[in-house]
Protein backbone atom coordinates (compact mmCIF):
# COMPACT_ATOMS: atom_id res chain seq x y z
CA UNK A 1 0.00 0.00 0.00
CA UNK A 2 1.05 3.24 -0.60
CA UNK A 3 0.69 7.15 1.02
CA UNK A 4 0.34 8.68 4.40
CA UNK A 5 -1.39 7.36 7.42
CA UNK A 6 -1.45 8.15 11.10
CA UNK A 7 -0.66 5.82 13.85
CA UNK A 8 -3.31 5.18 16.75
CA UNK A 9 -1.19 6.37 19.34
CA UNK A 10 -0.45 9.49 17.28
CA UNK A 11 2.25 10.28 14.27
CA UNK A 12 2.37 10.14 10.41
CA UNK A 13 3.76 7.64 8.78
CA UNK A 14 4.44 6.69 5.20
CA UNK A 15 4.75 3.07 3.20
CA UNK A 16 5.07 2.81 -0.25
CA UNK A 17 5.02 -0.84 -1.30
CA UNK A 18 6.93 -2.13 1.77
CA UNK A 19 7.10 -1.70 5.83
CA UNK A 20 5.35 1.84 7.08
CA UNK A 21 8.49 4.34 8.18
CA UNK A 22 7.15 6.41 11.42
CA UNK A 23 7.42 10.24 9.49
CA UNK A 24 7.13 11.82 13.60
CA UNK A 25 10.95 13.33 14.01
CA UNK A 26 10.68 14.81 10.56
CA UNK A 27 8.95 17.91 11.98
CA UNK A 28 5.66 19.43 13.42
CA UNK A 29 3.38 18.53 10.29
CA UNK A 30 4.19 14.97 10.96
CA UNK A 31 3.92 14.81 14.76
CA UNK A 32 0.00 14.96 15.03
CA UNK A 33 -2.69 12.93 15.14
CA UNK A 34 -4.16 13.62 12.00
CA UNK A 35 -3.28 14.13 8.91
CA UNK A 36 -4.90 17.55 8.38
CA UNK A 37 -1.82 20.23 9.04
CA UNK A 38 -0.13 18.12 6.21
CA UNK A 39 -3.11 18.29 3.90
CA UNK A 40 -3.22 22.15 4.62
CA UNK A 41 0.31 22.98 3.34
CA UNK A 42 -0.95 22.84 -0.57
CA UNK A 43 0.85 21.24 -3.05
CA UNK A 44 4.53 22.55 -2.71
CA UNK A 45 3.89 21.39 0.79
CA UNK A 46 2.50 17.78 -0.28
CA UNK A 47 5.89 17.62 -2.68
CA UNK A 48 8.12 18.33 -0.43
CA UNK A 49 6.50 16.07 2.39
CA UNK A 50 6.13 12.87 -0.16
CA UNK A 51 10.43 13.69 -0.67
CA UNK A 52 11.00 13.75 2.88
CA UNK A 53 8.70 10.60 3.24
CA UNK A 54 11.05 8.36 1.19
CA UNK A 55 14.46 9.60 2.29
CA UNK A 56 13.75 9.17 5.74
CA UNK A 57 15.19 6.40 7.67
CA UNK A 58 12.63 6.19 10.55
CA UNK A 59 11.52 3.15 12.87
CA UNK A 60 9.47 0.74 10.42
CA UNK A 61 6.32 -1.17 11.44
CA UNK A 62 5.15 -3.81 9.12
CA UNK A 63 1.65 -3.95 10.18
CA UNK A 64 1.48 -0.96 11.99
CA UNK A 65 -1.86 -0.18 13.91
CA UNK A 66 -3.68 2.92 11.95
CA UNK A 67 -6.31 5.31 13.23
CA UNK A 68 -8.45 7.59 10.69
CA UNK A 69 -5.99 9.42 8.95
CA UNK A 70 -7.75 12.84 8.93
CA UNK A 71 -10.61 14.60 10.86
CA UNK A 72 -13.70 14.66 8.06
CA UNK A 73 -14.83 18.06 7.96
CA UNK A 74 -17.69 17.29 5.02
CA UNK A 75 -18.90 14.80 3.49
CA UNK A 76 -20.31 14.56 0.40
CA UNK A 77 -21.10 11.02 -1.84
CA UNK A 78 -22.01 11.52 -5.09
CA UNK A 79 -23.48 9.17 -7.86
CA UNK A 80 -20.94 9.53 -10.48
CA UNK A 81 -21.39 5.94 -12.39
CA UNK A 82 -24.47 5.30 -15.16
CA UNK A 83 -24.17 1.46 -14.69
CA UNK A 84 -24.78 1.69 -11.13
CA UNK A 85 -27.23 4.83 -11.99
CA UNK A 86 -29.32 2.20 -14.44
CA UNK A 87 -29.09 -1.17 -12.12
CA UNK A 88 -30.55 0.65 -8.89
CA UNK A 89 -32.89 2.56 -11.29
CA UNK A 90 -34.51 -1.04 -12.83
CA UNK A 91 -34.08 -2.33 -8.72
CA UNK A 92 -36.10 0.65 -6.62
CA UNK A 93 -38.28 1.29 -9.99
CA UNK A 94 -39.25 -1.15 -11.97
CA UNK A 95 -40.82 -0.10 -15.07
CA UNK A 96 -40.37 3.96 -15.09
CA UNK A 97 -37.03 4.86 -16.62
CA UNK A 98 -34.02 4.49 -14.78
CA UNK A 99 -32.21 7.50 -14.99
CA UNK A 100 -33.52 10.83 -14.38
CA UNK A 101 -33.81 13.51 -16.67
CA UNK A 102 -30.53 15.43 -14.48
CA UNK A 103 -28.25 12.48 -13.87
CA UNK A 104 -26.26 13.32 -17.74
CA UNK A 105 -26.65 17.16 -16.67
CA UNK A 106 -25.23 17.04 -13.26
CA UNK A 107 -22.93 14.69 -10.70
CA UNK A 108 -26.05 13.81 -8.56
CA UNK A 109 -25.05 13.73 -4.87
CA UNK A 110 -26.45 14.23 -1.56
CA UNK A 111 -24.59 15.06 1.77
CA UNK A 112 -23.67 12.27 3.88
CA UNK A 113 -22.47 12.32 7.88
CA UNK A 114 -18.92 13.53 8.46
CA UNK A 115 -18.92 12.24 11.99
CA UNK A 116 -19.30 8.35 11.16
CA UNK A 117 -17.32 7.94 8.96
CA UNK A 118 -14.77 5.42 10.57
CA UNK A 119 -10.84 3.68 9.95
CA UNK A 120 -10.65 0.26 8.00
CA UNK A 121 -10.94 -2.42 10.73
CA UNK A 122 -13.64 -0.81 12.38
CA UNK A 123 -16.57 -3.93 12.58
CA UNK A 124 -20.43 -2.87 11.35
CA UNK A 125 -22.89 -3.53 13.88
CA UNK A 126 -26.15 -4.08 11.60
CA UNK A 127 -28.44 -1.20 12.09
CA UNK A 128 -32.34 -0.94 12.72
CA UNK A 129 -34.93 1.45 11.16
CA UNK A 130 -38.07 1.31 9.21
CA UNK A 131 -37.80 -1.20 7.04
CA UNK A 132 -41.23 -0.80 5.92
CA UNK A 133 -45.15 0.75 6.44
CA UNK A 134 -45.14 -0.11 10.62
CA UNK A 135 -41.98 -2.18 10.89
CA UNK A 136 -39.19 -1.21 12.61
CA UNK A 137 -36.09 -3.49 13.34
CA UNK A 138 -32.71 -4.69 12.25
CA UNK A 139 -32.26 -4.22 8.10
CA UNK A 140 -32.65 -7.61 6.30
CA UNK A 141 -31.04 -5.88 3.00
CA UNK A 142 -27.24 -5.04 4.89
CA UNK A 143 -25.10 -4.44 1.59
CA UNK A 144 -22.05 -2.38 0.55
CA UNK A 145 -20.79 0.31 -2.09
CA UNK A 146 -17.37 0.21 -3.52
CA UNK A 147 -16.27 3.86 -3.86
CA UNK A 148 -13.33 6.15 -4.23
CA UNK A 149 -12.66 9.48 -1.94
CA UNK A 150 -10.71 12.05 -2.72
CA UNK A 151 -9.61 14.60 0.26
CA UNK A 152 -9.90 18.70 0.00
CA UNK A 153 -6.55 19.97 1.26
CA UNK A 154 -6.69 23.61 0.96
CA UNK A 155 -9.40 25.36 1.44
CA UNK A 156 -11.42 27.51 -1.02
CA UNK A 157 -12.82 31.03 0.02
CA UNK A 158 -16.81 31.22 0.06
CA UNK A 159 -18.97 32.76 -3.21
CA UNK A 160 -15.79 30.99 -5.15
CA UNK A 161 -16.16 27.82 -7.41
CA UNK A 162 -12.93 25.96 -7.87
CA UNK A 163 -12.97 25.03 -11.73
CA UNK A 164 -12.03 21.96 -12.72
CA UNK A 165 -8.29 23.13 -13.92
CA UNK A 166 -7.74 23.85 -10.35
CA UNK A 167 -8.89 20.59 -9.00
CA UNK A 168 -5.19 19.45 -8.03
CA UNK A 169 -4.31 22.63 -6.30
CA UNK A 170 -6.94 21.87 -3.16
CA UNK A 171 -7.48 17.71 -3.46
CA UNK A 172 -4.42 16.02 -2.08
CA UNK A 173 -5.36 12.60 -2.39
CA UNK A 174 -7.79 9.17 -2.74
CA UNK A 175 -8.88 6.55 -0.31
CA UNK A 176 -11.19 3.77 -1.27
CA UNK A 177 -14.46 3.91 0.53
CA UNK A 178 -17.55 1.63 1.40
CA UNK A 179 -20.40 3.19 2.10
CA UNK A 180 -22.22 0.63 4.06
CA UNK A 181 -25.87 0.87 2.97
CA UNK A 182 -29.28 -0.06 4.46
CA UNK A 183 -31.21 -0.96 1.28
CA UNK A 184 -34.61 -1.41 2.87
CA UNK A 185 -34.33 1.58 5.35
CA UNK A 186 -32.86 3.49 1.95
CA UNK A 187 -35.84 2.11 -0.51
CA UNK A 188 -38.60 3.54 1.94
CA UNK A 189 -37.25 6.90 3.76
CA UNK A 190 -35.67 8.38 0.14
CA UNK A 191 -38.54 9.99 -1.19
CA UNK A 192 -38.26 12.47 -2.03
CA UNK A 193 -35.35 13.90 -0.44
CA UNK A 194 -32.63 10.96 -0.96
CA UNK A 195 -30.78 8.76 1.70
CA UNK A 196 -30.35 9.64 5.61
CA UNK A 197 -30.67 6.84 8.21
CA UNK A 198 -29.95 4.04 5.55
CA UNK A 199 -26.37 5.25 4.80
CA UNK A 200 -25.81 7.46 7.94
CA UNK A 201 -24.62 4.55 10.42
CA UNK A 202 -21.25 4.21 9.12
CA UNK A 203 -18.88 4.72 6.24
CA UNK A 204 -15.54 3.24 6.16
CA UNK A 205 -12.16 4.46 4.44
CA UNK A 206 -9.00 3.49 4.29
CA UNK A 207 -6.49 3.90 6.40
CA UNK A 208 -3.85 5.35 4.02
CA UNK A 209 -4.30 8.41 1.73
CA UNK A 210 -2.84 8.18 -1.84
CA UNK A 211 -1.49 11.42 -2.83
CA UNK A 212 -2.53 12.22 -6.21
CA UNK A 213 0.84 12.52 -7.29
CA UNK A 214 1.79 8.95 -7.03
CA UNK A 215 -1.50 8.08 -9.60
CA UNK A 216 -0.52 10.48 -12.11
CA UNK A 217 0.45 8.01 -14.89
CA UNK A 218 -2.94 6.16 -14.27
CA UNK A 219 -5.01 8.94 -15.63
CA UNK A 220 -6.44 8.37 -19.08
CA UNK A 221 -9.43 10.14 -20.96
CA UNK A 222 -13.03 9.76 -20.03
CA UNK A 223 -15.42 8.48 -21.27
CA UNK A 224 -17.26 10.19 -23.72
CA UNK A 225 -20.46 12.46 -22.47
CA UNK A 226 -23.73 12.95 -23.87
CA UNK A 227 -25.13 15.27 -24.12
CA UNK A 228 -21.83 17.36 -23.98
CA UNK A 229 -21.76 19.10 -19.96
CA UNK A 230 -22.16 22.58 -19.64
CA UNK A 231 -19.28 25.31 -19.97
CA UNK A 232 -18.31 25.12 -15.93
CA UNK A 233 -18.38 20.99 -16.18
CA UNK A 234 -16.50 20.94 -19.51
CA UNK A 235 -13.22 20.15 -18.04
CA UNK A 236 -11.57 17.76 -16.12
CA UNK A 237 -11.96 14.94 -18.77
CA UNK A 238 -8.31 13.70 -18.54
CA UNK A 239 -8.84 13.06 -15.20
CA UNK A 240 -10.40 9.08 -15.21
CA UNK A 241 -8.13 6.76 -13.14
CA UNK A 242 -7.45 3.49 -14.67
CA UNK A 243 -7.59 1.77 -11.33
CA UNK A 244 -8.59 -1.44 -10.99
CA UNK A 245 -11.12 -2.56 -7.84
CA UNK A 246 -11.80 -5.35 -5.89
CA UNK A 247 -14.64 -6.79 -3.48
CA UNK A 248 -13.62 -9.38 -1.56
CA UNK A 249 -16.49 -11.34 0.69
CA UNK A 250 -15.38 -13.81 3.51
CA UNK A 251 -11.97 -14.18 1.56
CA UNK A 252 -13.38 -14.94 -1.97
CA UNK A 253 -12.89 -12.13 -5.42
CA UNK A 254 -16.79 -11.49 -6.22
CA UNK A 255 -16.43 -8.26 -7.99
CA UNK A 256 -13.30 -6.50 -10.47
CA UNK A 257 -14.08 -3.77 -11.71
CA UNK A 258 -12.57 -0.39 -12.52
CA UNK A 259 -12.31 3.15 -11.70
CA UNK A 260 -11.87 4.82 -15.29
CA UNK A 261 -15.52 3.75 -15.98
CA UNK A 262 -17.39 6.89 -14.12
CA UNK A 263 -19.15 8.57 -16.10
CA UNK A 264 -18.44 11.78 -14.24
CA UNK A 265 -14.95 12.36 -13.03
CA UNK A 266 -13.56 14.04 -9.79
CA UNK A 267 -12.52 16.92 -10.87
CA UNK A 268 -16.16 18.08 -12.62
CA UNK A 269 -17.57 16.65 -9.48
CA UNK A 270 -15.44 18.88 -6.88
CA UNK A 271 -16.63 21.90 -9.84
CA UNK A 272 -20.07 21.00 -9.18
CA UNK A 273 -20.04 21.24 -5.50
CA UNK A 274 -18.63 24.44 -5.29
CA UNK A 275 -20.49 26.06 -8.62
CA UNK A 276 -22.79 27.97 -6.08
CA UNK A 277 -20.09 29.19 -4.02
CA UNK A 278 -20.02 26.46 -0.93
CA UNK A 279 -16.72 26.78 0.27
CA UNK A 280 -14.18 23.69 0.74
CA UNK A 281 -12.43 23.02 4.35
CA UNK A 282 -9.41 21.40 4.78
CA UNK A 283 -10.34 17.54 5.34
CA UNK A 284 -13.58 17.56 3.19
CA UNK A 285 -14.16 13.89 1.75
CA UNK A 286 -15.71 13.55 -1.53
CA UNK A 287 -16.28 10.18 -2.55
CA UNK A 288 -17.80 9.26 -6.45
CA UNK A 289 -20.16 6.96 -6.01
CA UNK A 290 -20.55 3.45 -6.20
CA UNK A 291 -18.05 1.92 -8.84
CA UNK A 292 -20.28 -0.34 -11.32
CA UNK A 293 -18.64 -1.05 -14.81
CA UNK A 294 -20.70 -2.32 -17.89
CA UNK A 295 -19.54 -6.08 -17.28
CA UNK A 296 -21.61 -8.49 -15.28
CA UNK A 297 -19.20 -9.48 -12.26
CA UNK A 298 -18.06 -5.26 -12.36
CA UNK A 299 -20.81 -4.09 -10.01
CA UNK A 300 -19.99 -2.16 -7.01
CA UNK A 301 -22.61 -2.92 -5.03
CA UNK A 302 -24.68 -6.55 -3.81
CA UNK A 303 -27.45 -5.47 -4.68
CA UNK A 304 -26.85 -5.04 -8.10
CA UNK A 305 -24.15 -8.43 -8.46
CA UNK A 306 -27.38 -10.51 -6.82
CA UNK A 307 -30.18 -8.98 -8.20
CA UNK A 308 -31.77 -7.82 -4.76
CA UNK A 309 -31.80 -11.34 -3.68
CA UNK A 310 -29.35 -12.15 -1.22
CA UNK A 311 -27.29 -9.73 1.25
CA UNK A 312 -24.96 -9.64 4.33
CA UNK A 313 -24.39 -12.01 6.90
CA UNK A 314 -23.71 -10.89 10.51
CA UNK A 315 -20.08 -12.58 10.80
CA UNK A 316 -19.39 -11.57 6.88
CA UNK A 317 -16.26 -10.07 6.42
CA UNK A 318 -15.83 -7.43 3.54
CA UNK A 319 -12.73 -5.78 1.80
CA UNK A 320 -12.20 -3.60 -0.62
CA UNK A 321 -8.96 -2.86 -3.02
CA UNK A 322 -7.68 -0.63 -5.38
CA UNK A 323 -4.33 -1.19 -7.78
CA UNK A 324 -3.07 1.44 -10.29
CA UNK A 325 -0.55 -0.42 -11.48
CA UNK A 326 2.74 -0.87 -8.85
CA UNK A 327 0.30 1.31 -6.58
CA UNK A 328 -2.09 -0.17 -4.02
CA UNK A 329 -4.30 1.99 -2.43
CA UNK A 330 -5.10 0.83 1.36
CA UNK A 331 -7.38 -1.50 1.71
CA UNK A 332 -11.26 -1.03 3.46
CA UNK A 333 -12.04 -3.87 5.66
CA UNK A 334 -15.18 -4.59 7.82
CA UNK A 335 -17.11 -7.46 9.34
CA UNK A 336 -20.58 -7.74 9.81
CA UNK A 337 -22.00 -7.54 14.11
CA UNK A 338 -25.49 -8.13 14.60
CA UNK A 339 -27.29 -6.12 15.50
CA UNK A 340 -27.15 -4.83 19.61
CA UNK A 341 -29.55 -6.52 22.34
CA UNK A 342 -30.15 -3.06 24.05
CA UNK A 343 -30.90 -0.94 21.05
CA UNK A 344 -34.44 -0.44 20.60
CA UNK A 345 -34.07 -2.64 17.08
CA UNK A 346 -33.46 -5.88 18.79
CA UNK A 347 -36.99 -7.15 18.38
CA UNK A 348 -38.63 -6.21 15.12
CA UNK A 349 -41.49 -3.71 15.70
CA UNK A 350 -44.74 -3.25 14.27
CA UNK A 351 -47.36 -0.63 14.39
MN1 LIG B 1 -22.76 5.73 -2.04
Amino acid sequence: MSGFGVLRGGGVVWRDGGDAVDLSALGPEFAQASLNPLLALGPDGWRQATEAARAHDGPRTTEPALALPFEVADYVDFNSSLEHATNMGRLFRPGADPVFPNWRRLPVAYHGRAGTVVVSGTDVVRPSGQLEAGVYGPTRKLDIELELGFVVGVPSRPGEPVPTERFVEHVFGVVLLNDWSARDVQAWESVPLGPFLGKSFQTSISAWVTPLALLDDRRVEARAQEPPALPYLAGGRDWALDLALEIELNGDTISRGNARTLYWTMPQQLAHATSNGASLRTGDLMATGTVSGPEPGSEGSLMELWRNSRFLEDGDEVVLRGRAGEIELGEVRGRIRPAENRSAGSAVQSG
